[in-house]
Formats: C-alpha cells, sequence, structure tokens
C-alpha cells in the first residue's frame, strides 16, 4: 500500500507494532495489518486520569486498571503484582474506553518487562551466592582434611619415634668382633702402605722431570741472559729441594699420626 507506515502483528487492540518488514512469521503470527495514519491515526496526547473507572468496567478480567496504572507509572511493581498484573492479558479494552487517551496497555507491558528484569537479575544474585558459599564451604573442607592429615602424619612420625627409643640397641657377639678386628687392621695397614708408595712414586716422578727438563730457545743469548738463567735454574733447583723435603716430612708425620691413632684406646660412644 502507497500509504503503508508500518506492520502491526496481531489485531488492531492487541497487536504488536513489528520493528521491521524482515521479521520472520511464527506459529502465534495469527494477522500481518499493513499500518497507514488512516487506519490508526495518531493517538492524542494522554490527559490525567479522572478515576472514572470505565476501564475498570470493561476489563475481561474483573482487574482495576486504573490501580495498575497507578502502580506502575510509579515503578511500584510490588503493589502491581499485588493487584493481580500478570492477570492482564493485554487485550487492550482499558485503553480503548479510556476517555483520558492514557496507553495503559504501554505502562503494563513495561512494570512486567521491569519485574522480570527484577526476578532474572535476583536469580542470578542466587545462584552467586549458592556457588560463592558452596566454594567457601570447599576450601573449609580442604583446609579440615589437610589438617586433619598433617596431624595423623604427625602422629605416625611420633609414634615411630617412641618405638625406636623404647627398642633395646642391638649389639654383635664378640666373638664376631674378634674375629673381625685382625683384618680390619691388615686393611688398615695394606691401605698405608699404598698410600707410601704412592708418595714415593710422585717425588721420584718430580726428581726425574726436573732433572730432564731443558729449556728451548736458549741459543745466541747474551752473558746477562745466561747469568740470568742460571739464577732461575738454581732458584728452581732450590724449590724443588725443598718440596721434596716437605713432602716426605708430611709423609713421616701422616703415619706417625695413624701410629699415635692404632695406639690409643678406643672410646666408647655415650649412647651405648
Ligand atoms: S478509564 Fe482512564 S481515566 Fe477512567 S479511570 Fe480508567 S484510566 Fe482513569
Ligand atoms: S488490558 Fe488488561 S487491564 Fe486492560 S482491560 Fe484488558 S485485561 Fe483488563
Amino acid at each position: 500500500m502507497p500509504d503503508t507506515n508500518g506492520y502491526l502483528m496481531g489485531g488492531p487492540m492487541m497487536g504488536i507494532r513489528l520493528p521491521s518488514e524482515q521479521v520472520g512469521i511464527i506459529k502465534a503470527t495469527n494477522c500481518i495489518i499493513a499500518m497507514s495514519d488512516v487506519l490508526f491515526p495518531p493517538a492524542p496526547p494522554a490527559l490525567p486520569c479522572i478515576r472514572c473507572t470505565r476501564c475498570a468496567e470493561a476489563c475481561p478480567a474483573e482487574l482495576q486498571p486504573q490501580e495498575l496504572y497507578w502502580f506502575a507509572k510509579a515503578k511500584n511493581f510490588d503493589k502491581a503484582r499485588k493487584y493481580n498484573l500478570f492477570d492482564c492479558i493485554e487485550c487492550g479494552a482499558c485503553s480503548y474506553v479510556c476517555p483520558s487517551h492514557i496507553p495503559l496497555v504501554q505502562y503494563y507491558r513495561f512494570a512486567k518487562s521491569e519485574i522480570w528484569d527484577q526476578e532474572s537479575n535476583q536469580k542470578a544474585a542466587d545462584a552467586a551466592r549458592v556457588r560463592h558459599e558452596y566454594h567457601e564451604f570447599r576450601e573449609e573442607r580442604e583446609k579440615r582434611e589437610k589438617a586433619e592429615k598433617l596431624a595423623e602424619r604427625d602422629r605416625a612420625a611420633q609414634a615411630a619415634k617412641a618405638q625406636k627409643a623404647a627398642a633395646p640397641p642391638t649389639l654383635p657377639p664378640a666373638g664376631e668382633v674378634a674375629n673381625v678386628s685382625p683384618s680390619a687392621t691388615t686393611v688398615e695397614a695394606d691401605s698405608e702402605s699404598a698410600i707410601q708408595l704412592k708418595i714415593q712414586q710422585a717425588i721420584e716422578q718430580a726428581k726425574l722431570q726436573a732433572a730432564t727438563t731443558t729449556p728451548k730457545n736458549t741459543e745466541q743469548l747474551t752473558p746477562e741472559q745466561r747469568a740470568q738463567i742460571a739464577a732461575i735454574e738454581a732458584r728452581r733447583a732450590h724449590i724443588h729441594e725443598l718440596a721434596s723435603t716437605s713432602v716426605e716430612a708430611s709423609s713421616a708425620m701422616l703415619v706417625e699420626a695413624n701410629t699415635e691413632v692404632k695406639s690409643q684406646p678406643p672410646t666408647q660412644s655415650p649412647q651405648e
């Protein structure tokens, strides 16, 4: 139609204006009305409610539309619910007969959508609260179980310690001790001999190395350089001599210390 300025889904009183003609047809779509200014002239401006109660007389659900209007306008949704707002079938009869041209159905739709929104928010808040409470409960339970496990482990450790302290010390039989001692002494003597032999071999090797080492690139030297080299060689020989003397003395001290240790009687430990 050339004068079409919109589309209405549903009847002329209960229909809902479609935001676009691209909206699909659903099972509840009973009719589509092409709107025009001739069919639906602009509503005159709304005037204050004069409480004539014509709306109440026309209401098929036997509600109090004028009261619902006041509660919806004041956003007193609890009161609107108490006056059975959700029994309204949005037939539009009250708006049609209202002499003040008040769009009553729009007020009821607004109040219903606000209440649904509040309920949705309340449900989300309740779910979050329950989730938070369960999270706290689970944390407390985990802490308690952890503490119980630690206490149980402590008790087991203390019991094991007490059992160990109460048990008598286990000593090897006297015969076994007598049998073991000579072999141990033999092993110690063998190890000392091996150490002595190694020290002696190291000294001999160092002496041989010092004697056979010849300096390189010593041809065509000046007399001063030859004198410096001779002095260095003399110092080196002296250092080698001192080193071998100190090594021999250290090995002698080591052998002497070991001999003293072996000659001392064994000390008894305090626990025994
Ligand atoms: S019909 Fe309109 S003016 Fe009369 S009581 Fe109802 S809302 Fe108020
Ligand atoms: S729209 Fe609601 S309040 Fe108005 S007459 Fe219909 S049922 Fe009653």
